[in-house]
């Protein structure tokens, strides 16, 4: 059985179409699972959150 290296390549995902195509309540962790990447076809891809510093999502005048 031929191996496939774990993907190398990097994509910003579209979070908004993520949404809409999956729902809310999709779990994201499980989004990994199910992607593969175009490029190299590996299945070992993982998913890093940009997560938006407190201070942005929190603004009290
Ligand atoms: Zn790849």
């Amino acid at each position: 059985m031929r191996s496939i290296p774990e993907c190398i390549n990097r994509y910003e995902l579209d979070m908004p179409t993520l949404l809409w195509t999956r729902g809310p309540n999709f779990p994201l962790s499980r989004l990994a699972e199910r992607m593969m990447c175009t490029r190299c076809g590996s299945r070992q891809v993982s998913i890093l959150f940009d997560v938006p510093r407190p201070s942005d999502a929190i603004r009290i005048a």
